[in-house]
């Protein structure tokens, strides 16, 4: 190993890591048939997801950086299954 990796997880895992948490509390789910990640629109389980972050942040972010990031995550989360939107829109 040359120079010492950050522990800091990459920005693309941390979302990732950001969005689980967002399906565990339930503000978030993932399309049975086609495995994108859709938002339920539940604000208190999107906050109990965010506070579960800061409780429990990864390393190389602050409790308030980790809460913010499943905040963050929730935003580039879409309201609607690309596939169902487009199997609708082919009915
Ligand atoms: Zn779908």
């Amino acid at each position: 190993m040359g120079m010492a990796k950050r522990q800091m997880m990459e920005r693309e895992e941390q979302l990732q890591w950001a969005t689980g948490l967002l399906i565990e509390a339930g503000a978030a789910s993932e399309c049975e048939n086609h495995g994108y990640v859709v938002d339920e629109l539940d604000g208190g389980a999107a906050e109990e997801a965010a506070a579960q972050a800061a409780a429990n942040p990864p390393k190389g972010l602050s409790a308030t950086e980790a809460a913010d990031l499943v905040r963050e995550a929730l935003t580039l989360i879409g309201y609607e299954c690309p596939g169902c939107a487009k199997n609708a829109a082919d009915d």
